[in-house]
């Protein structure tokens, strides 16, 4: 083989022999070469099988896919003898879960049916005692838990951490550190400046006030505290400003809270002002422009000049003379009647000649009536307050026209009214009603809407030490 010479020079000896076999191995081999040409058509990618539901089925009851999605095909698989039974179920090293406390529960034993075990749960509950007092959490709150692995089956399992915001300003966090539980008081920053709410009426207050960013709760308690005091339908107007105040606090976390209403305001245009602050334990409204004035002498029930006073005289209707025993104003029909002073509403609906009356007692034996009104606007029972609106001029009863016929009794027998001067006395007076004027100023210091803003997060506090020798022993940074 290897005399064989399978590559001679073609260019040397032409013709001869070896030149022959020469060219006859480069024809073969090239033979050779092309048909092992290599083809270029397209690869059979998958069997072309058709695919019918049932056979699709069958495909899917042979996957792992059907397993892990818990095995929907139906088709069991029978163990090989690879599977082992295990002893037991393995547990989940560690169990996360809120717990919410209900109302009427204790802390305690909402614990222990959470799954933590007695003897953590007095732990925990004497931590926290220390701190505040259980009862002060509100119910609904919500505590975050996570419980450990257990050391031996049948035990509960031990109580690794707790987490839960027990008070608006603080957060507790429990954890387990060596073996041993302790507790870490995290105060959250809370700002309590008011939140206060200016703007146009417009349309609808209540629209306004929620556009303007009051919480809902804050604007019901303005339009009812409002409502109380005057007419909201006639006496305030869409040019005219309000001016909500409401207990409020946020938090650095973000949370809002909104309190009860501390001051109502209606500001018509500069020209008279609606002033409603909340004072005393008893949480009522006091209207600040009238509040400290030695209120003597009758409010007007109505804004109208005298047509007829107390006396003998000819009635207009009846036609012969009589005693009048009250005094008569010029109103117009659906002018707002005012009572004259803080009374209870002893009578109110149709009283005979007098139609429709609201029949008021002050106290000290001294009693005012209003007659002829086209509406009342108290019932029997109720309170109301000097300058509260009682109910609307009108013509009803023995009347020739709209008019306000008022009347003044002492101990049941019709006084002039003209005579009778009320002295009521100042709702507040010395150190309190100067307390009064200085939490109306503070308040309506607050700048209108500074409460929306976020808290910005705490600087993170630097810790002191509480001894005095680690005090020298970390020196004290000089500025
Ligand atoms: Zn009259």
């Amino acid at each position: 083989m290897e005399k064989l010479d399978l590559a001679p020079d073609l260019a040397e000896a032409i013709g001869s022999g070896r030149w022959f076999r020469g060219v006859g191995t480069l024809v073969g081999l090239s033979a050779l070469a092309l048909a092992m040409w290599p083809d270029f058509s397209p690869l059979e990618a998958a069997p072309a099988m058709e695919l019918d539901d049932s056979a699709r089925d069958e495909f899917r009851s042979q996957m792992i896919m059907p397993l892990a999605l818990g095995a929907d095909s139906g088709r069991h698989m029978g163990a090989t003898p690879s599977v082992k039974q295990l002893e037991n179920a393995p547990e989940r090293p560690q169990l996360e879960f809120l717990a919410t406390l209900a109302k009427g529960d204790s802390f305690g034993r909402m614990l222990q049916r959470s799954g933590v075990g007695s003897g953590d749960a007095q732990t925990v509950s004497e931590l926290i005692a220390r701190t505040m007092s259980l009862s002060d959490i509100e119910p609904g709150t919500q505590i975050d838990i996570t419980l450990g692995r257990r050391s031996s089956a049948g035990q509960a399992r031990p109580l690794d951490a707790i987490n839960f915001r027990a008070r608006f300003d603080l957060a507790l966090q429990i954890d387990r550190i060596d073996g041993n539980l302790s507790l870490k008081r995290i105060p959250i920053q809370v700002d309590n400046t008011p939140l206060r709410i200016r703007g146009l009426v417009g349309s609808s207050l209540y629209r306004s006030a929620r556009a303007a960013g009051a919480p809902a709760s804050a604007v019901q308690q303005f339009l009812s505290t409002l409502g109380d005091q005057i007419d909201m339908d006639r006496s305030v107007r869409s040019t005219d400003t309000f001016d909500i105040i409401v207990a409020h606090k946020r938090a650095a976390t973000g949370d809002r809270q909104a309190g009860q209403l501390l001051y109502a305001g209606i500001d018509r245009g500069g020209k008279s002002q609606t002033q409603l602050m909340r004072w005393g334990s008893e949480g009522r409204f006091f209207e600040a422009s009238g509040v400290g004035e030695q209120r003597s002498g009758l409010l007007a029930p109505v804004p109208g000049g005298i047509s007829s006073g107390f006396g003998m005289r000819r009635h207009p209707i009846l036609g012969y003379r009589r005693m009048h025993s009250g005094m008569d104003f010029r109103a117009s029909s659906g002018t707002p009647i005012v009572a004259v002073a803080d009374a209870q509403v002893v009578g109110s609906g149709r009283m005979g000649g007098c139609g429709n009356a609201v029949r008021l007692r002050h106290g000290g034996g001294m009693d005012t009536r209003y007659c002829h009104m086209s509406r009342i606007a108290v019932r029997s029972g109720q309170s109301v307050r000097r300058g509260q609106v009682i109910g609307y001029v009108g013509s009803t009863g023995l009347s020739t026209g709209p008019h306000l016929h008022y009347e003044m009794y002492r101990n049941g027998r019709a006084v002039n009214p003209a005579s009778v001067k009320f002295v009521t006395r100042a709702q507040l007076s010395g150190a309190e009603l100067s307390q009064f004027r200085a939490k109306l100023t503070q308040l309506k210091q607050v700048e209108a809407g500074a409460a929306l803003v976020d808290l910005k997060p705490a600087a993170p506090q630097e810790d002191v030490p509480v001894r005095e020798i680690d005090k020298i022993a970390v020196p004290k940074k000089v500025p």
